[in-house]
């Protein structure tokens, strides 16, 4: 098959665009993880990771997907048959749970309809039930990428401590960080689980766990087995600058180069320059005559919009017809949500044309598709670009 001509549009909610400069950054030589150059590389690193987190304590860095991540942060402060508390915010939730359950642990998961974020009230009303402590950790997603909705982290942080509860709180930051406000420490998260390719603009394969004090005492205690995400053996290697195994050296040139980038754009820009862009992208969907998937005005996620199909549409078809025509790829509905909405990705390296393009894309698609849209959300999202939405 022919190349098409020109830039490939990846707007799905990640994998993302690496940026050129992250690109080059890794294509330099390979070197000796066990030599001093490698030592100052990890050093430096480890500092320049934290405030993506909001954390100033450790940050553990594996080669390894977000799944991995996911893994390392269960099997580190919990023990076989202890509860965690989830919420059913969609697709990742549903597949963390899986997780839980397949390790041997129990999980209570507050049932949702994938159109909101975790209930903040019902997270307070478990924990207030629970008097004898059994649950152990609350596992929350804070982007839920299959549905774009984005949870309230300070507000299940608050009815935490206002049950007076002493349970470990767990957080699926994988398409949210670099993107979209996001506090560790503020927000008293015992971990944070993250991974490279999606606001970080890396490729795939570093996963992530920032740890709070109190994690790090638990794990000490924890009983699942583990042995390669073991956080101690990192943790004690980091100290010198080391890895306790082969760390995925070229990802970590691109990880130091990505995180120059956020810094010298400044996060607090970048994470406005995201809720710009959501703004203008769900601009564009109500124009165009269709729904947003999220209903709540407080969740909408910054880092992407899911699109609601109208009946009658298949959402798979329009994707596959917007690749064709147009080169771009959009997210597909996961789970439950298979054919009946498409996911625009709007995060990491992005910027206003882009996402003009992005959108007059998705706008072409819709009406070779013969969706009824009106014609004008494109136009509807350049004047929120333009700051002239109000005029
Ligand atoms: C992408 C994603 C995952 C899965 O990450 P992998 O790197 O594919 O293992 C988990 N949770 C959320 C919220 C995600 O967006």
């Amino acid at each position: 098959m022919a190349q098409p001509i020109g830039r490939h549009f990846l707007q799905i909610p990640g994998p993302t665009n690496v940026p050129e400069q992250v690109l080059r950054a890794m294509s330099a030589p390979t070197i000796d993880h066990r030599g001093p150059e490698f030592a100052s590389l990890t050093l430096d690193l480890l500092e320049a990771v934290k405030p993506v987190f909001g954390t100033t304590g450790p940050v553990v860095i594996y080669p390894s997907s977000g799944t991995g991540a996911w893994e390392a942060a269960l099997v580190n402060t919990l023990s076989p048959g202890d509860r965690v508390l989830a919420f059913e915010t969609g697709h990742f939730a549903t597949l963390w749970r899986e997780m839980a359950e397949n390790l041997g642990l129990e999980v209570e998961f507050v049932p949702g309809d994938w159109r909101h974020g975790a209930d903040p009230e019902a997270a307070a009303d478990r924990l207030a039930a629970d008097r004898e402590h059994r649950i152990k950790a609350v596992c929350v997603v804070h982007n839920e990428t299959s549905t774009g909705v984005t949870s309230r982290i300070a507000e299940i942080r608050r009815a935490l401590d206002d049950a007076g509860h002493p349970a470990l709180l767990l957080v699926d930051t994988i398409s949210s960080l670099g993107s979209i406000d996001y506090r560790h420490d503020e927000w008293g998260v015992d971990v944070t689980i993250s991974c490279s390719q999606k606001g970080l603009m890396l490729p795939p394969g570093l996963g992530f766990n920032a740890v709070s004090e109190k994690a790090l005492r638990v794990s000490e205690t924890a009983g699942l087995r583990r042995s390669y995400w073991d956080w101690k053996a990192i943790l004690e290697a980091n100290r010198r600058g080391f890895f306790h195994s082969t760390p995925a050296t070229n990802l970590l040139y691109g990880l130091r180069e990505a995180l120059r980038l956020l810094d010298e754009e400044g996060l607090s820009n970048v994470y406005a320059r995201h809720l710009r862009h959501a703004e203008a992208t769900r601009a564009a969907v109500r124009a165009w005559g269709l729904e947003v998937l999220c209903l709540d005005e407080r969740e909408h996620s910054a880092a992407l919009t899911a699109v609601v199909v109208p009946d009658g549409h298949d959402a798979d078809k329009i994707r596959e017809l917007i690749l064709d025509s147009f080169n771009m790829s959009l997210g597909a509905g996961l789970g439950k949500l298979k054919g009946t909405v498409f996911r625009i990705g709007h995060l990491g390296h992005f910027n206003d044309v882009a996402l003009a393009g992005t959108l007059s894309g998705v706008q072409m698609g819709l009406e070779l598709a013969g969706v009824p849209i009106d014609q004008g959300g494109v136009a509807a999202a350049l004047r929120v670009l333009t700051g002239k939405a109000g005029a």
